[in-house]
């Protein structure tokens, strides 16, 4: 379900490694998300990918090579295989599982 439809998602602050097997996001609105890597891996939304990832996936597949940030609305990672994941604000934004994202999936974003 896109939460950000008829809105403007929320832009990227700050990105950060976090050890060597998630990153962090530090958002415009407040908001801050972990995301595990092979969470990230596992949701690809590119066309290869298109979410068909089942059962285990390899080390290499959620080993990062390089992150960076396009901007303040996209965030670029190349994988240790090879493989290259672009991901929008808006997509970042309805992956996170943080517990305020899990316990109220409903709740309006006011963006202060
Ligand atoms: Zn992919
Ligand atoms: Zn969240």
């Amino acid at each position: 379900m896109a939460l950000w439809k008829s809105k403007t998602p929320p832009r990227i602050r700050g990105l950060n490694e976090i050890g060597r097997y998630a990153i962090g996001i530090q958002w415009t609105d407040g908001h801050d998300s972990i995301f595990p890597l092979e969470n990230l891996r596992r949701s690809c939304p590119c066309n290869a990918c298109a979410n068909a990832i089942e059962g285990q996936i390899p080390a290499t597949a959620q080993r990062l090579l390089q992150l960076s940030r396009l901007g303040d609305a996209a965030v670029y990672l190349e994988w240790v295989d090879g493989h290259e994941t672009l991901y929008t604000t808006a997509q970042l934004r309805e992956i996170c599982r943080c517990a305020l994202c899990v316990q109220e999936p409903e709740r309006p974003i006011t963006g202060d």
